[in-house]
């Protein structure tokens, strides 16, 4: 998967590909998919949501530009998959998950590989989770119609973003962006991408 998906494909950041090699796919997938586990496609965990392409979450890590021993905020915890990923390059990560079933798998799937630096929280991401913030970095893992704004808050100054934006609920573009002095935002627009809508009071309704 490494080899073929990511690094063929030109990831090359030495942290993520060590955290793609190290954290195994296969433990986050359902029962049914684990013959797939390693497949170059985002796979369903249930409750209508996908743990996402290996090769995406590849690049959206690396997107964060992170050097090691970061705060980082995911939205959008799903299997914890990607939460794992990040596991092993910052120092802690926060994982915000709406739908409570899938938030306490992924609990289970984090602490069975013994992961004691990521804590998974339920409600709606789209407001962020202020108690912990500010944060070096965060990934939104589903699209919403625009950077949710206590996101943007929430990020420190020369922190990054990134996040899939679309004005339809399915199809978006990657988007980073980065917080400088004087909390200016540079905004850069990365690739196409599709992910499952990021739903909450400043995403999709319902
Ligand atoms: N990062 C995940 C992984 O590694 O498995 C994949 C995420 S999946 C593509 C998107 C997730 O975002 C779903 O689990 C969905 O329930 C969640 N989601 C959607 N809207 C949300 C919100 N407002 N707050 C938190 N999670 C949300």
């Amino acid at each position: 998967m490494v080899r073929d998906q990511i690094i063929k494909r030109g990831i090359s950041n030495p942290l993520v590909i060590r955290a793609m090699e190290k954290v195994p796919r296969h433990m986050f997938v359902s029962e049914g998919s684990i013959h797939r586990a390693y497949d170059d496609t985002p796979l369903p965990i249930g409750c209508d949501q996908t743990i996402s392409q290996p090769y995406i979450v590849a690049y959206m890590t690396q997107a964060l530009r992170l050097v090691g021993g970061e705060k980082v905020l995911e939205i959008g915890t799903g299997s914890g998959y990607q939460a794992a990923v990040l596991a092993e390059i910052a120092r802690e990560v926060y994982t915000v998950e709406r739908i409570e079933k899938l938030a306490k798998q992924a609990e289970k799937n984090l602490s069975s590989l013994g992961y004691k630096n990521v804590h998974v929280r339920v409600g709606d991401g789209t407001l962020g989770l202020e108690e912990f913030s500010p944060y070096d970095a965060i990934i939104v893992t589903a699209g919403g119609p625009k950077i949710p704004d206590p996101l943007i808050k929430q990020l420190k100054v020369g922190g990054s973003l990134v996040m899939p934006v679309g004005e339809y609920r399915y199809g978006q573009t990657l988007v980073r962006i980065t917080k400088g002095v004087n909390n200016k935002i540079n905004r850069e627009e990365l690739v196409d991408v599709l992910f499952v809508p990021l739903i909450g009071e400043q995403g999709w309704k319902r």
